[in-house]
């Protein structure tokens, strides 16, 4: 099955279940002062959840466009490496405000999964609240009862506060949830493993797809909670996992979400996805990173040198990055996938295609100025190298072309390295130290321009860490 018809699909099955359908909001958020993105399906309910809002409707679904890059959910760093977190993902989800409750979503999910899906139950695994006696709160026996008429017993397992209970934030809407996961291992594999290992939830290819959240709690400002008036649900899917598992697929890659995106990138670049690690890390960066910068430009987020327009820039910059180093691409690039992103997401998101040529526009410009600096800067390098008279460069230069000319302190380590030499580290930090001083007096909100993030690099890429005061959204855990 295609991507768009599971997409339509799960939305056609929660119609048939009564649902409005609503369209995803945008993945920039302007006037939410706690959050920069949608990070969850949920974010545009927030207010319903809260009661300053009456909903449209009290059962309601869609694929929300989400972004996990900055704040509290940041997977940045997993982007690439692993085959299953994206920056830019879509999150579908049904929701009950006050109206049905765990029967009908466990029910359901099952339903469309086993049934409509057709997935074998032999390979679903799924979780509850086990509880917490410091919260005197109870194992969710409910959800279990439910489950079990479905599965098996010994595939419903236990989790913790941190996995299965969700918290809107410090305070409010909050409740036990169950996770679905699939397990995608082949039959050789599974058969390696004695029977209580075939429950490592840990293993990346037992997949969580589906968070099913039951809000019954209110967390009062005091820290203690108490029973909600009314119960709801918000559940999430990841999109691109359900269609690995749907595709018979074990990355999200190898799916037709991003094979063609792949295809024409291995044209224009002249290399081939899995032809070794760094070829393929940065093949699927960048494949992952044009969407993200993508839909942010259609919503009209351009890179910017502050806020929401930062975070892009740097995601941005990262997959020139990547480009550059692995894959040889010292020619603007990336906007070349455009329109191979617009025709297969189009469907679904139409303000794609009808943005398409800003989009390109947008990141060609980029592209070309930010490869500019990076040329500029490997002649300083060289330079630099040339001219130091040990084997270890100055944290304090190395530091000055990543200051003053952008160049990526990352690549600097890289091509030292390969010549033979290395980086003052101590003083590279030290330098960086007196940065962050500097800016901090000069201004509370001023951002460098030319922070370039690299998944390898030490001070990992944060976004726009809005610690200060933000609401915490995640799903279900307080970090
Ligand atoms: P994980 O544990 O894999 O990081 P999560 O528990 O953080 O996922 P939730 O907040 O429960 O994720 O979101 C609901 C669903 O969204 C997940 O079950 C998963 O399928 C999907 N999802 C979450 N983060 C990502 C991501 N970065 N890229 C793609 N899909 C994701
Ligand atoms: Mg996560
Ligand atoms: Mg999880
Ligand atoms: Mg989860």
């Amino acid at each position: 099955m295609k991507s768009n018809e599971i997409r339509a699909k799960f939305l056609n099955f929660f119609q048939s279940k009564e649902h409005k359908i609503v369209p995803s909001a945008p993945l920039v958020l302007k006037d939410d002062p706690t959050l920069m993105f949608s990070n969850s399906g949920m974010t545009q309910f927030k207010d319903y959840f809260l009661g300053y809002q009456t909903p449209v409707s009290n059962r309601i679904a869609d694929t929300q466009k989400c972004l996990r890059v900055s704040g509290k959910h940041n997977d940045l760093d997993d982007v690439g490496k692993d085959t299953y977190h994206h920056t830019m993902f879509e999150m579908l989800g049904n929701w009950s405000f006050g109206d049905y409750f765990k029967k009908e979503a466990i029910e359901w999910s099952w339903e469309l999964l086993t049934k409509e899906f057709g997935i074998s139950k032999d390979n679903i695994y799924v979780t509850i609240f086990e509880g917490d006696a410091s919260e005197n709160l109870e194992r969710d026996q409910e959800a279990y009862d439910f489950w079990k008429e479905h599965i098996s017993e010994d595939r419903i397992l236990n989790g913790n506060k941190n996995d299965n209970f969700w918290e809107m934030g410090e305070q409010g809407p909050c409740g036990p949830c169950s996770e679905i996961h699939v397990d995608i291992r082949s039959a050789e594999e599974k058969a390696q493993v004695d029977g209580k290992s075939l429950v490592n939830m840990d293993h990346p290819q037992v997949i969580e797809i589906w968070n099913l959240v039951f809000m019954e709690f209110n967390r009062k400002a005091n820290g203690s909670l108490e029973k909600l008036p009314q119960q709801h649900v918000d559940t999430g899917m990841g999109f691109e996992r359900l269609c690995m598992v749907l595709q018979g697929k074990t990355s999200n890659y190898d799916t037709d979400v991003f094979t063609d995106l792949i295809a024409e990138l291995e044209s224009i670049s002249n290399k081939k996805y899995g032809s070794s690690q760094p070829i393929d890390m940065a093949i699927r960066v960048v494949v992952d990173h044009v969407r993200a910068v993508a839909f942010a430009i259609a919503d009209g987020q351009l890179p910017s040198n502050n806020g929401a327009g930062y975070v892009i820039r740097r995601i941005l910059r990262r997959a020139i990055s990547y480009g550059y180093r692995n894959l040889g691409m010292n020619e603007p690039f990336i906007h070349k996938l455009i329109p191979v992103l617009a025709k297969q997401m189009g469907e679904a998101f139409p303000e794609l295609p009808k943005q398409q040529k800003l989009i390109n526009d947008v990141i060609f410009e980029e592209e070309r100025s930010f490869l500019r600096t990076i040329e500029q800067g490997l002649v300083r390098l060289d330079n630099l190298i040339s001219n130091s008279e040990g084997k270890v460069l100055s944290g304090a230069a190395v530091f000055e072309l990543y200051d003053t000319f952008g160049f990526p302190p990352d690549l600097s380590r890289i091509i030292a390295e390969e010549k033979g030499f290395s980086i003052d580290e101590k003083g590279y930090e030290e330098e960086m130290a007196k940065q962050k001083k500097r800016s901090q007096k000069a201004s509370a909100t001023a951002t460098s321009d030319w922070v370039v993030v690299d998944a390898n690099a030490s001070e990992s890429f944060v976004g726009y860490d809005r610690t200060d005061g933000e609401v915490n959204i995640t799903r279900y855990r307080k970090v």
